[in-house]
């Protein structure tokens, strides 16, 4: 392996430590994780750096047993620099640590955090972010850019762009459940009633909220933590409580509107037509998600 290469890679290492966490000196390759205040998922975007400015993939096992610095070092100087093409193809996603069972389609650039799982059947765009633990089941079908907080539960439904799902919230899928048949016999996936939920571009469901079957959440509707939806949501409107009202409407940057329905944080302005809500000067505001 040549010195030169090793060395850039070095280089890139430790370039990319002040990149996930800004430090105020120069970093030593014998700082810990904890010292430089690295968590896991930091550890998780320092080696997407470092793959990115290098072309060398970390392996799960080495990141896992890393808890300095000079523990990356170590193993890219063993490895150098790899080559240009990537074995797994132009555009695979990258799975990181999560499970993408078979018949599972993830996009490019989309990621997996620890323990996270796309079952058989379902699809998810580009670039989205599943967290610790999170679930997408059959017949799911996430847009791009979506958002899933840990341990986030989707059954079925269909989330279109942009949309953020925060940690425990779950949309469900049958309206019936029950775990056997009347006979007593166990039900198997095809016994369910499917009755999914979608959810409408730039929504976000609040932490631990709980979406019922069938329910539509409009775009940019924004879901309070720990709500229970039971009836449709407007798009732009706030909803809390259980069974879940509306208490309000939100602008797109997702800050509550004031009473004049312009936003006091981004000063978007808003008009209201009966019971929608439409952003003044965007003609594609009405159909859009
Ligand atoms: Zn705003």
């Amino acid at each position: 392996m040549l010195s030169a290469d090793t060395a850039t890679l070095r280089t890139a290492l430790l370039a990319a430590v002040t990149t996930v966490r800004p430090q105020p000196g120069l970093i030593a390759g014998d700082r810990s994780f904890a010292d430089l205040g690295l968590d896991s998922l930091d550890r998780l975007v320092l080696v997407h750096t470092v793959e990115q400015a290098t072309g060398v993939t970390v392996p799960d096992h080495v990141l896992a047993g890393a808890r300095h610095v000079d523990d990356l070092l170590s193993y890219l100087d063993t490895v150098g620099p790899a080559a240009d093409e990537d074995p797994a193809g132009p555009g695979a996603a990258e799975t990181q640590l999560g499970v993408v069972d078979d018949g599972a389609v993830v996009g490019a650039g989309s990621r997996l955090w620890h323990q996270a799982q796309v079952a058989a059947g379902a699809r998810i765009g580009a670039d989205c972010t599943l967290g610790k633990g999170a679930y997408v089941g059959a017949g799911s079908q996430l847009g791009d850019r979506v958002k899933l907080g840990n341990y986030a539960c989707v059954f079925g439904a269909t989330i279109a762009d942009d949309a953020m799902i925060s940690p425990h919230a779950a949309l469900l899928e049958d309206p019936a459940p029950r775990a056997t048949t009347p006979d007593g016999r166990r039900k198997e996936h095809t016994d369910f009633d499917q009755c999914p939920v979608t959810v409408g571009r730039r929504a976000t469901i609040g932490a631990g909220a709980m979406i019922a079957p069938g329910v539509t959440v409009g775009h940019d509707a924004l879901v309070a933590i720990g709500a229970v939806v039971v009836r449709d949501v407007l798009p732009y409107a706030l909803v809390a409580g259980n069974p879940a009202r509306q208490c309000g409407w939100v602008c797109t940057c997702g800050r509550t509107l004031a009473d004049t329905l312009r936003c006091p944080r981004c000063s978007r302005g808003y008009i209201r037509h009966g019971d929608e809500l439409h952003l003044l000067g965007d003609p594609a505001d009405a159909c859009d998600g």
